[in-house]
């Protein structure tokens, strides 16, 4: 039987911005997936600074932001550990929870490869799933190479073939968060109910 594709998103989502859906649902159709799962991080292991917006208003703003999409979902795995949880503990838990049917896969956009060596037991994970690195706008195009002292060549030659190229939207959770705290226009970066949530709940002022 063929293995059913499950994607995972993992990041911040502070918020979950229109970048975030635009590449998800890319990734969803090149991989022919059968859904995508959104993890908000408690926060990400390699970054020093905690959310701005509680587990509890991300994960709604998620909610929110993928409401009409019924391939889109959200888990809050993540957030019930009391500490930032490693990724590959997160695919652990799905290979255990999904069965061996199912494929999964990673995403993670190219701002992170340059620090991908330091994630936690990185050779393991890129052999337990399918970790996607995505493009981003202004990041350059995704060089493994530049990994080749840490990673041996059959695990770069894996992340390779899971170069997803995906549309550059020049949109990220720090810029939508500098423009709120400047009460400058942020209506072309957010989905409008995410917009309506962060202005209801006078977020990131
Ligand atoms: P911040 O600015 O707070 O660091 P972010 O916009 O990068 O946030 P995250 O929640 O940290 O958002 O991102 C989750 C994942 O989505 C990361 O792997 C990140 O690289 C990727 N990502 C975020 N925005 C984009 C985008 N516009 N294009 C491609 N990938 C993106």
């Amino acid at each position: 039987m063929a293995k059913k594709n499950t994607i995972l998103f993992g990041g911040t989502f502070d918020p979950i911005h229109i970048g975030h859906t635009a590449v998800a649902m890319h990734a969803l159709q090149v991989i022919g997936a059968e859904k995508i799962i959104f993890i908000p991080a408690k926060q990400s292991p390699l970054k020093k600074i905690s959310p701005k917006a509680s587990d509890n208003a991300r994960v709604e703003m998620i909610s929110l932001a993928i409401a009409d999409n019924n391939k889109f979902s959200v888990s809050d795995c993540e957030l019930k550990k009391t500490q930032p949880s490693y990724t590959l503990e997160t695919i652990k838990y799905f290979q255990e929870t999904l069965g061996p049917d199912a494929s999964l896969y990673w995403l993670i956009g190219a701002d992170c490869l340059d620090e991908l060596p330091h994630w936690y037991q990185i050779d393991e994970l890129i052999d337990r799933c399918n970790l996607c690195v995505m493009y981003r706008a202004g990041f350059e195009k995704p060089d493994f190479e530049k990994l080749t002292d840490t990673l041996d060549q059959t695990r770069i030659g894996k992340l390779k073939q899971n170069v997803i190229e995906t549309p550059l939207i020049n949109i990220s959770s720090t810029l939508v968060r500098k423009k709120l705290t400047a009460s400058e226009d942020v209506t072309d970066m957010l989905c409008p109910a995410v917009a309506e949530y962060i202005k209801q709940h006078n977020l990131y002022r």
